[in-house]
């Protein structure tokens, strides 16, 4: 394919753009549009459930990029409008308020959406976290708290639960592993994350799976366990996983599955690339698809997404990262757990 003469990214965060900003840098002079289902200006997510999520931070705080540096990337960007269709082929994006979106190439960085409980939406006192939205009710939500649940008991969960308690409320973690993180960090440092997490005083029910919500007069009343006790509760945070952000892409008949099948330079069919949480490409290194859910890699691979678009394709073979802080412990992690991946 020859270099497009327009970009079309739908989703304007961390890896939407990176992809914009790297285009750019590489020289690309053509139509540029960035499409995000939320009406902030791209912000970063990390600091939600840290320093936003305990007050240090104001909301404003997390925004990506001073409005003169956006306007100076010369893009278009159409905010708090969801994509809800796309065709491959036309490369055609259809929006909820009804925009017809034309390019030649279009990336998909759409991210991530949390797993929720049936029939959780609506039921007050139960949040998730992968918004600034999301941030800022879950922080209105815990200074009135007097018993916090949290269920999941993996990196967001135990962020959550440490800043939680941090802010003084009352927090129990529930899970089903034997310790906090024990499937990609091992018994040892998970036994050790459990140990700071219980001298913080965190309250640790690990170990059962969590089957559902209990309810009163439309408010949460508890978090039900599958030993039949249920953890008494005011506040209780679902963070038991997300999914790959793919709805809008059902009959574009590109391949999802656990995100967005891409090769190796994180192309999807022709034209089409995707970057970020939601991408799952093959990584020549390890000869599998892998797909990583952290903040480093929206920003590398967008480099490459870029590349690839203007005709520099090249394997995409990053070693992961990611960072979590939990109380004043930072945990940093490079490779995979053998468990992450498993050849194609
Ligand atoms: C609370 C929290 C804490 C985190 N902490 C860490 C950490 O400590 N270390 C670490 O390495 N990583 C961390 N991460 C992960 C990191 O933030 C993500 O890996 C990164 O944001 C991925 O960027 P992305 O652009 O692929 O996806 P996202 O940041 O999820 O952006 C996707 C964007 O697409 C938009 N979108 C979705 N659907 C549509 C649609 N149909 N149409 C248009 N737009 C759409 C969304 O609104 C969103 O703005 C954290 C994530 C969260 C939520």
């Amino acid at each position: 394919m020859s270099a497009p003469s327009s970009v079309l990214v739908v989703g304007a965060s961390a890896g939407g753009l990176s992809t914009a900003e790297a285009l750019r840098r590489k020289g690309f002079q053509g139509g540029l549009t960035v499409l995000g289902a939320e009406s902030h200006q791209p912000y970063d997510r990390p600091p939600l459930s840290k320093q936003v999520l305990s007050g240090a931070w104001e909301p404003d705080r997390v925004t990506l990029r001073l409005p003169e540096q956006l306007s100076s990337l010369d893009a278009e960007f159409v905010l708090g409008d969801a994509a809800v269709g796309l065709d491959a082929e036309a490369r055609t994006v259809h929006t909820a308020s009804g925009r017809v979106l034309r390019a030649d190439a279009i990336v998909v960085a759409t991210g991530l959406r949390p797993r929720m409980f049936a029939g959780q939406d609506g039921l007050a006192g139960v949040h998730v976290l992968r918004t600034l939205d999301d941030a800022v009710a879950l922080r209105a939500g815990l200074l009135g708290a007097s018993r916090v649940v949290v269920v999941g008991d993996g990196v967001l969960g135990t962020e959550i639960a440490a800043t939680a308690r941090t802010m003084g409320a009352s927090v129990t973690l529930a899970g089903p592993q034997p310790a906090p993180l024990e499937s990609q960090f091992g018994p040892l440092i998970a036994g050790r994350l459990a140990a700071l997490h219980a001298e913080h005083g965190v309250d640790l029910r690990l170990g059962a799976a969590v089957t559902g919500l209990a309810e009163q007069d439309g408010r949460v009343a508890g978090v039900c366990l599958a030993t039949g006790e249920v953890l008494p509760a005011d506040v209780v945070v679902v963070a038991f996983g997300s999914a790959p952000a793919t709805d809008w892409l059902a009959g574009s008949g590109l391949k999802v599955d656990n995100g967005v099948v891409c090769d190796s330079s994180c192309r999807v069919a022709d034209g089409v690339y995707a970057v970020g949480d939601v991408a799952r490409w093959h990584h020549e290194g390890l000869g599998a698809l892998l797909r990583l859910e952290n903040r480093t890699n929206a920003t590398e691979q967008a480099g490459h997404v870029a590349a690839a678009i203007l005709g520099e394709s090249r394997p995409y073979t990053p070693v992961p990262y990611f960072w979590t802080d939990q109380f004043d412990v930072k945990i940093q992690v490079y490779g995979l757990s053998p468990r992450c991946c498993a050849p194609d």
